[in-house]
């Protein structure tokens, strides 16, 4: 892979080696092959695991013409006027078909799902029809074919109802489920394991001293991971020591398909995260053209993939939102991968330099009028993790953006688009 030589500082504005996201999104997916084996697991353990196989459906669905309405299958050639009688001869229920035979002059009550009786074509809705006894009065005019749900008609028999590579949502459970499959084949779930660094960092349940700070990344981390399904090693907090850095790192590369730690990939004194880097594997560091987050490692250490995040809280985040989520997903073989962007108009005016591309954090909100509008979460320093939680969405400002004046036109991420 193509090496990039450190500059002095990674606040110098004039770095011309800063490689666009574009570009950093590109190498990192020129480095990942998709995992190949599977698992078959029940359906309820397949939700947001990737589909291994195409499902075909084995069925018709619905595997009968049943009625979406309560009230009286007829045939349509009985309509011969806006106002006449017919004679019930019986009832469908869902679940008990009508076995009779339907004359003409005839129908038969019918509940929702039932199955619609031979030689019947149309359901009159019971709302529209008055019963004397076995009489039935029908008035209006009724669309031959109402109110039949056809056989075939969500799904057909043979048809590809969901393809390989899907990632699977509620909805496909049911989907799944309505063919009578029990188990399908999903991709394994990828291990990744993942720990922070930095001797200031010590863990929840441990008491501040002088300097300290309590580890946040490793919490952040889990739960991002959580959400893409992946299986999560955690490793722990490790201090500003190459040999323990170095033995952890091999450790959580021999276990795990990617290792993601946060912290020291910077140009301090106790960066050394670099160096023991250099000694197991195959490592890029890049200064990305991006705030927050400038500072990623990415690259290989023996078969795993590792991202060596940056330290700050919200630089963790917005990189494993626009680097670490698309490369998990290939990974894990899903095939698509859409992010979706919003044009809104934000309501704050928003100071930004030129030269790097920012993720402004923001929240979306309808206001009086019913208008999406987008506000920022205000201060937007890279360790201002509250500033996370506040949002519901990134606020996207080019590199060329040199601040907006309020009621500008802007491009937002939901972030319930991105996981
Ligand atoms: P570094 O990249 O190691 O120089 O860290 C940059 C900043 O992020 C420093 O202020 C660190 O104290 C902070 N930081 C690093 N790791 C963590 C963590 N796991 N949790 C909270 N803050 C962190
Ligand atoms: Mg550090």
């Amino acid at each position: 892979m193509t090496k990039f030589t450190p500059l002095p500082s990674c606040a110098d504005p004039e770095d011309k080696n800063r490689l666009s996201i574009d570009a950093a999104r590109q190498r990192i997916s020129g480095l990942i092959q998709p995992i190949n084996s599977w698992q078959r697991c029940p359906i309820r353990d397949a939700l947001d695991h990737i589909l291994y196989q195409d499902i075909i459906s084995p069925i018709n669905v619905p595997s009968h013409n049943n009625s979406a309405m309560d009230g009286y299958a007829i045939r349509s050639d009985d309509m011969t006027s806006e106002s006449f009688n017919l004679r019930q001869v019986g009832i469908a229920f869902a679940g008990k078909p009508f076995k009779g035979e339907v004359n003409t002059g005839e129908c038969v009550r019918i509940m929702t799902g039932a199955v619609v009786p031979e030689k019947c074509n149309t359901i009159i809705m019971q709302e529209q029809a008055q019963s004397h006894n076995d009489t039935i009065t029908i008035h209006g005019k009724h669309p031959k074919g109402n109110h039949v749900r056809y056989i075939g008609e969500d799904l057909k028999k043979g048809s590809v109802v969901l393809k390989a590579g899907r990632r699977l949502v509620p909805s496909d459970l049911g989907l799944i489920s309505s063919l009578g499959i029990a188990e399908v084949n999903v991709i394994r779930r990828l291990r990744v394991a993942f720990f922070s660094t930095g001797d200031e960092l010590i863990s929840i349940g441990e008491v501040l001293q002088a300097g300290q700070i309590y580890d946040s990344n490793r919490y952040t981390l889990f739960g991002m991971l959580k959400r893409l399904g992946v299986e999560v090693l955690d490793m722990g907090v490790v201090p500003d020591q190459k040999s323990l850095l170095r033995k952890t790192l091999a450790d959580a590369a021999q276990q795990a398909d990617v290792v993601i730690t946060s912290g020291g990939v910077s140009v301090g004194d106790a960066d050394y995260v670099k160096e023991m880097l250099a000694e197991l594997g195959q490592v890029d560091f890049w200064k990305i053209a991006m705030r927050p987050g400038r500072p990623l490692a990415f690259g290989k250490i023996g078969n795993a993939i590792f991202f060596g995040l940056p330290g700050n809280p919200v630089s963790v985040m917005v990189t494993f939102y626009q680097f670490v989520t698309p490369a998990l997903r290939r990974l894990m073989g899903e095939s698509q991968q859409d992010t979706i962007t919003l044009q809104v108009t934000c309501t704050d005016a928003i100071r930004k330099r030129p030269g790097r591309f920012e993720y402004q954090r923001g929240v979306l909100y309808t206001d009086n009028n019913g208008q999406t509008k987008v506000k920022t979460t205000g201060s937007q320093g890279s360790g201002i993790l509250s500033s996370m939680s506040d949002a519901n969405c990134f606020i996207l400002l080019d590199e060329k953006c040199e601040g907006l004046a309020e009621n500008s036109l802007v491009s937002v991420q939901p972030f319930s688009g991105l996981i």
